[in-house]
């Protein structure tokens, strides 16, 4: 197989027309108003809400100062359960706003926190559990919900890769306590930079507004800690353009799921996840799991021949948070299965643009780097 003129990223991010954008651009000019709750901040909120299906949410900066400030405002203490396979920001998130991340293995079949291993985890100094819809795939939020209450915990969900995705109908923000979600550029929905906090406590609004705003209430009151994680009039405006093509995007990559599966599924040694049934999916990422022993190469290696065709994958996630030297500890044996899928995952490019015939490229590369183990 010939190597590519142009190296294929991992993904590409969504543009909107141009002059789509600098329309909304526009109204900033005769505005005046570039940041502070602008009247295109406000448009993208009600619109966020409605897309979301959700009753209350509130736009930040970014994903991962929503992520400080929503576990800031909840009044959380001592330990935080969460995954190691995830991105740096949730664990840093965590030790950032002064808590301890305890990290719980993960269920191989959807990669997420392993609702079986958390109870053994909870000690009196836990406050509350960190889950991660991870590649948008949807936690097992009901037996999550069991144990919160069992325990009394508060549940944030990082939810930074599930903008869109649905569960039995019911948009994915409505579950736990507070649900974050991530709008940077790299991810399917974006606003150049960005971060969403749904929830359902009105006193909830409150703390987070004003804790977003340093605390200021009034123009001679400041009624408490904060930072500043506002979002501005041009995040905003990119949002809300993005979000009449949020459609067609996830429709896009939908078809390039489905192609990516009935070509890896001939492969041997190479496993992808299914659709989850009754969920609605966003195929925000394309990853797959190498199984050496069956497969002849390891994930590191079909990562680096993959360059010999100019295709870019990533290894997501590796390493593993608790690998991470601010996190390591001598007591680790109990993340097994994180460890293996760790050592087997990478994700492949999907973006709307990427056409079925290098996406055939592809699977014809990784195809080859298998068959001659
Ligand atoms: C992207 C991401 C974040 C952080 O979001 P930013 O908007 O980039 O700050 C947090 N958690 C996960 C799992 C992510 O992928």
């Amino acid at each position: 197989m010939k190597k590519l003129d142009m190296p294929i990223h991992v993904t590409k991010s969504f543009l909107p027309p141009f002059a789509e954008y600098t329309q909304e651009i526009e109204r900033i000019w005769s505005s005046h108003w570039l940041t502070n709750n602008g009247q295109i901040h406000q448009e993208f909120e009600v619109r966020v809400r409605e897309y979301l299906g959700v009753n209350n949410c509130s736009l930040l900066v970014n994903g991962h100062l929503a992520l400080e400030v929503a576990l800031k405002t909840l009044g959380l203490q001592g330990e935080v359960i969460t995954t190691p396979f995830t991105f740096a920001s949730t664990a840093h998130a965590i030790a950032n706003s002064g808590l301890i991340p305890v990290f719980c293995d993960i269920d191989p079949y959807n990669l997420n926190i392993d609702v079986k291993k958390i109870e053994s985890l909870i000690t009196e100094k836990t406050s509350a559990i960190l889950p991660v819809h991870v590649f948008g795939n949807p936690c097992d939020i009901d037996e999550i919900d069991r144990i919160a209450k069992k325990y009394n915990l508060t549940v944030l969900y990082d939810a930074a890769h599930a903008f869109g995705v649905k569960v039995n109908g019911v948009g994915i923000g409505n579950f736990g306590d507070v649900s974050m979600f991530s709008l940077h550029a790299t991810k399917v929905f974006h606003a150049i930079e960005g971060g969403i906090l749904t929830y359902k406590e009105d006193d909830a609004r409150n703390s987070i507004e004003l804790f977003k705003n340093f605390g200021i209430s009034g123009p001679e009151t400041v009624e408490g800690l904060g930072i500043n994680a506002k979002m501005n009039e041009f995040q905003a405006a990119m949002g809300l353009v993005n979000l009449r093509y949020i459609a067609s995007e996830i429709n896009k990559r939908k078809s390039i799921s489905i192609h990516y599966k009935k070509r890896f599924d001939e492969i041997d040694g190479v496993r992808f996840l299914p659709d989850f049934e009754g969920v609605e999916h966003n195929y925000a990422y394309f990853p797959i799991l190498i199984n050496s022993a069956e497969a002849g190469v390891t994930r590191d290696e079909m990562h680096e021949r993959l360059k010999e065709y100019n295709i870019m994958t990533r290894k997501y996630f590796y390493p593993l948070c608790s690998d991470f030297d601010c996190y390591k500890s001598e007591n680790d044996e109990h993340l097994e299965n994180a460890k293996i899928i760790a050592e087997q995952v990478m994700t492949v490019p999907i973006y709307s643009e990427l056409s079925i015939d290098l996406v055939d490229y592809i699977c014809d590369a990784v195809r080859e780097i298998v068959n001659k183990k």
